[in-house]
């Protein structure tokens, strides 16, 4: 979501005559867009933060590139960054492209000056083969215990289905090969938007209706909400990815209840068995948070159970931190230390790599359909319709264009393989 907030803000300041440069020290305009989803993102904007104070050392206030900190660290720790990174001249709470700009305008006098625009231009990925994104949907109305982004981004806002569709078709008309459709919970669009509104399917179809990209993709997707439907008339359409990221989080019930996902594991293992019914070339990708607060090592095994018995194609993992404010963090004591939470992840990731590295043993010998995404004397890179990336020695095909490879050798996160 972070990724097409920043690629939407760059094609509108490129739109008003604006470019990207190569380092901090060259721009007028400094934006940051932060992220607090984990410890760790968090902590790296706090650093990136400390490395501009040089640019800005020895002016007087208000010289120098005008530096904006944006997304959803500024509202938890405003207090603290303008203590500790005064230069930082403007804070904004969100990170809304339309909100920003308005904001920017009032703000940033070259940005003020250039006239408004009529349309707003597509958020086309400067290599258009790398995969574009429109964000169909912004919030979330879930509540996961653990989980930061209602607060930090607010209740769940569907952009309109006539306007996805026009920023789609702008996008393929820019170049671009293939598509994202973005929501925290995309499966919930049109929930908020009133009775009889379009939904997760209509939208999928109008898309594949009126665009000819020739893969769609989704991301991401509650559980709770995957259906038999979604399954036909979504998954099974072959237009659309072969790829579904469907995080589980956790193996145990007990803890899928206090994470408040809203499903249960019987649940998980119905809808994937579902999916790969209706698409049988499916690669599934799932998260999973090891060390929730009230986990046992019971618990821990269930997770491991079920990552044994679904076979995921790849998985996210991560050790649990509390997010402040989330219900978790205010009600359930972190019991668990430190390094038996990292100990956990260790184990999980070792199996995951391990059932993950045969199940992707499928693909050798097969010949797949993949996307040129850059070339160079020695090694050109590729990517599948289920986003792995392709290491070819040679390839005629040129940049942004389709081709079939044959896959010689597959690795944790790439394959291998050779032109037909
Ligand atoms: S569905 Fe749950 S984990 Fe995903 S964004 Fe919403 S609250 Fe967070």
């Amino acid at each position: 979501m972070n990724v097409a907030d920043a690629a939407e803000l760059a094609a509108q300041l490129d739109a008003r005559g604006g470019h990207a440069v190569d380092s901090p020290e060259q721009a007028g305009l400094i934006l940051i867009n932060t992220c607090t989803v984990r410890q760790k993102a968090e902590d790296k904007a706090l650093s990136f933060f400390g490395g501009l104070k040089a640019l800005k050392h020895g002016r007087p206030r208000g010289a120098g590139p005008l530096i904006v900190a944006m997304g959803c660290v500024i509202p938890k720790r405003k207090a603290e960054i303008q203590r500790q990174f005064p230069f930082v001249d403007v804070l904004l709470d969100y990170s809304d492209p339309e909100l920003v700009l308005a904001e920017l305008a009032r703000c940033f006098p070259p940005l003020a000056a250039m006239p408004a625009l009529e349309a707003p231009p597509p958020a086309v990925n400067p290599e258009l083969c790398r995969a574009s994104f429109v964000t169909a949907i912004r919030g979330c109305n879930h509540r996961c215990s653990y989980c930061v982004v209602p607060s930090a981004r607010g209740p769940q806002r569907d952009t309109p289905l006539g306007d996805i569709v026009a920023q789609a078709q702008a996008l393929e008309a820019a170049g671009a090969a293939d598509m994202t459709v973005l929501g925290q919970n995309i499966l919930a669009y049109g929930r908020t938007s009133g009775p009889g509104a379009p939904g997760f399917c209509e939208l999928m179809e109008a898309l594949l209706a009126r665009t000819g990209f020739r893969w769609l993709s989704f991301l991401t997707s509650l559980p709770a909400d995957l259906t038999a439907e979604v399954c036909q008339r979504v998954l099974a359409q072959p237009r659309v990815a072969p790829l579904l990221h469907l995080p589980v989080q956790s193996g145990s019930a007990k803890v899928l209840g206090e994470m408040r996902r809203g499903y249960t594991v019987e649940h998980y293992r119905r809808v994937v068995e579902l999916a790969r019914q209706a698409r049988p070339d499916l690669y599934l990708t799932t998260d999973l948070l090891v060390g929730f607060p009230t986990e046992t090592e019971r618990d821990f095994e269930e997770t491991l159970a079920l990552v044994r018995d679904v076979g995921f194609d790849d998985a996210f993992m991560f050790a649990y931190s509390p997010r402040p404010g989330t219900p978790a963090s205010l009600e359930l004591e972190d019991r668990l230390p430190r390094p038996e939470k990292l100990e956990r992840l260790k184990q999980l990731i070792a199996v995951q790599r391990e059932l993950g590295a045969v199940r992707n043993r499928r693909y050798l010998g097969q010949e797949l359909e993949v996307i040129i995404e850059q070339r160079a004397p020695e090694q050109t890179t590729a990517r599948t319709a289920f986003n792995k990336p392709v290491y070819l020695a040679a390839c005629r095909q040129r940049v942004g264009g389709f081709t079939h490879v044959r896959i010689n050798a597959v690795r944790t996160s790439s394959f291998y393989g050779e032109e037909r």
